[in-house]
């Protein structure tokens, strides 16, 4: 007949022994580069576009490290269309539109 010991184990040995606790994740960054008003293509009316750009960075315990790219948005503030503009887009419009951001 076997006895069944229950109770404390001999040892405890935490959970967390020998492990590493990190907390990484990606972060993004908006900054609003302008607000330019023209007619939008979609819905046919004037008005104010809100030109963003996004960073992605990778963070280590919520701290940004490593830069993993830009975007840049193009948002009608009437239809809330979304389009993703390049680098040289985004650069055009600011520079016809805000010619002091240059
Ligand atoms: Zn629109």
């Amino acid at each position: 007949m076997g006895v069944q010991r229950q109770g404390r184990p001999d040892r405890i040995v935490p959970a967390w022994r020998g492990y590493v606790l990190l907390i990484f994740g990606i972060g993004t960054k908006e900054s609003l580069l302008g607000v330019p008003y023209y007619v939008c293509e979609t819905c046919g009316q004037a008005a104010a576009h809100r030109l963003l750009k996004h960073s992605r960075r990778f963070t280590l315990f919520f701290i940004p490290l490593i830069p993993l790219g830009v975007r840049y948005y193009d948002t009608c503030t009437y239809c809330a269309r979304t389009i993703e503009l390049s680098e040289q887009q985004i650069e055009a419009v600011t520079r016809q539109t805000n010619p002091e951001l240059r």
